[in-house]
């Protein structure tokens, strides 16, 4: 029987990058605030981050890194006249580093919450109506409620099971689990050649697993500007990725120590023999076990919860965000600008968000990063466009750190000039979106961009000269032109 009743001007349920984000502007703006979220690491202990830090994007950029020092010190760096002999790899301590950097970051994030004055609760949350949270502790197990006259629900998102591919977490695993093997499978098979698939494949394709996507879509990367997918095609499948699209898995069934995988494509049905599956087809939002059926939360077929344009949910006063709506995609940085958002709104401020202008990225080596429209969504729905785009192969800095793949490629308005969409592979192409992420907020025109002085020599001169194509005033300044 629940104990006591204690009373929150906010409950916040999620400590994700939204739900943290969310609890610490409630505070800054003087709401009383609480927020609570079970996530335990492998050794059981409670970890703030969510999903996004402790087994998704920022441990995969992290076993990323290291990935790629590894690949450059075994292929490359005999061309900078440097010699090295005996390189090994200990993976465990690889995964061990990205642990650490993991728990730093939660020990950081906890000392926010402590600074703010933010109660964090280790428990299980569910929401019982629009004002009150039931929550129950492990140890000791306890039940109590929680009242608040705002609750912002962030429990985020987990990888989606395939029936025909039951995951276990040991030969067959999901997203997270693979950034802890404690080996390196010869032969590894990746379901899905999507954003996670491919960020996954990039770090044991490098640490020397021979890698097979199996993509059911023909159309590779299909919500990308199109000429940039068709160049990640070129360029990973000459990294040694094996991209087989149009790939249907049927089934996968675990033999001693091995996988045997059956997958359709338009030519029959094949199958492989590999060491390690792993299942990367997509995410689903936590609401599973988020609210009691009496609460009565909307949510649509798909278990997403319905939200209006400013995050609030059927019931008043409480708001959804981050990867629980279909309120803009499943990217953290949405998360974090909705949390915001919500607390603003809750404090009595609408600092309404531009989801028009949302950055995205894939982590993969070298990264793509994009915003705004593609080319053929452009041109699908009848709008003018012109077009520049510019190799790195031509930028001095690129050649200088021997990092010439990819290019940028600029799209604006035929009529204004106004920038529709950028699109960047290649190098820190992370790092450079953020420029064409802050021209676009300001509406700037593709002549602003080419007026716009960079520093040379700089990678950041190729979204410069892609403006400047875009203008055909293209400069001799640049190598290869
Ligand atoms: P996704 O939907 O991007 O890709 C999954 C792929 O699996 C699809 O292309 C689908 O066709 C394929 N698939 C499904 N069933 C299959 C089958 N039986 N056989 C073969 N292929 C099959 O999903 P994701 O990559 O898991 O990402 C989920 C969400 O998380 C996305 O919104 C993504 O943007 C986000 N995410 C973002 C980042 C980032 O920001 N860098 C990283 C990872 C995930």
């Amino acid at each position: 029987m629940p104990k006591k009743t204690i009373h929150y001007d906010v409950i916040v349920i999620g400590a994700g990058p939204a739900g943290f984000t969310s609890a610490i502007r409630c505070a800054q703006l003087g709401l009383k605030t609480v927020i609570i979220d079970d996530w335990r690491n492998k050794a059981g202990q409670s970890r703030l981050g969510g999903s996004h830090l402790n087994t998704g994007g920022i441990a995969s950029m992290t076993l990323l890194e290291s990935a790629k020092i590894y690949h450059q010190l075994n292929l490359d760096i005999a061309k900078h006249g440097i010699h090295v002999e005996a390189i090994s790899m200990d993976l465990p301590v690889m995964i061990q580093r990205k642990d650490k950097i993991i728990d730093a970051i939660s020990h950081k994030m906890s000392a926010l919450l402590r600074h703010h004055k933010i109660n964090h609760i280790q428990a299980k949350a569910r929401l019982l109506n629009a004002r009150q949270v039931q929550i129950i502790t492990a140890e000791p197990h306890a039940v109590s409620i929680l009242d608040a006259a705002h609750i912002i629900l962030a429990t985020g998102s987990s990888p989606i099971q395939l029936p025909c591919a039951p995951v276990d977490n040991d030969t067959i695993i999901d997203s997270g689990a693979a950034l802890n093997l404690n080996s390196v499978p010869k032969k590894l098979a990746i379901i899905g050649a999507g954003v996670a698939g491919l960020e996954l494949a990039s770090i044991w394709n490098r640490l020397g697993a021979e890698t097979i996507l199996l993509e059911a879509q023909e159309n590779f990367l299909s919500v990308l500007d199109q000429q940039i997918s068709g160049e990640a095609y070129r360029i990973y499948s000459q990294q040694g990725l094996d991209l087989r699209l149009g790939a249907r898995v049927i089934s996968a069934k675990k033999g001693h120590k091995k996988v045997m995988l059956e997958y359709q494509d338009q030519d029959g049905t094949h199958t492989l023999r590999v060491d390690k599956l792993i299942v990367a087809c997509g995410r689903k939002p936590n609401t599973g076990a988020l609210a009691a059926p009496e609460a009565n939360l909307l949510l649509d077929e798909n278990g997403y919860t319905y939200v209006d344009n400013n995050c609030r949910t059927n019931l008043p006063g409480v708001y959804a965000i981050g990867d629980l709506t279909l309120l803009g995609p499943m990217l953290a940085h949405k998360g974090i600008e909705e949390g915001v958002f919500v607390a603003e709104l809750i404090a009595g401020l609408h600092n309404p968000i531009n989801y028009d202008n949302l950055p995205s990225v894939i982590y993969t080596e070298p990264e793509i990063a994009w915003v705004g429209q593609t080319e053929q969504a452009l041109r699908t729905a009848g709008v003018a466009i012109k077009i520049g785009t510019f190799p790195l192969t031509a930028t001095v800095r690129a050649l200088a750190t021997g990092k010439t793949e990819g290019m940028v490629k600029i799209i604006a308005s035929a009529a204004n000039d106004k920038i529709l969409g950028v699109h960047i592979i290649g190098a820190q192409a992370s790092e450079l979106i953020a420029e064409a992420v802050l021209a676009m907020e300001f509406s700037a025109s593709s002549e602003d961009l080419s007026r716009t002085i960079h520093a040379r020599p700089t990678l950041s001169e190729a979204v410069h000269d892609a403006a400047l194509m875009l203008k055909e005033r293209a400069l001799p300044l640049s190598a290869g032109k």
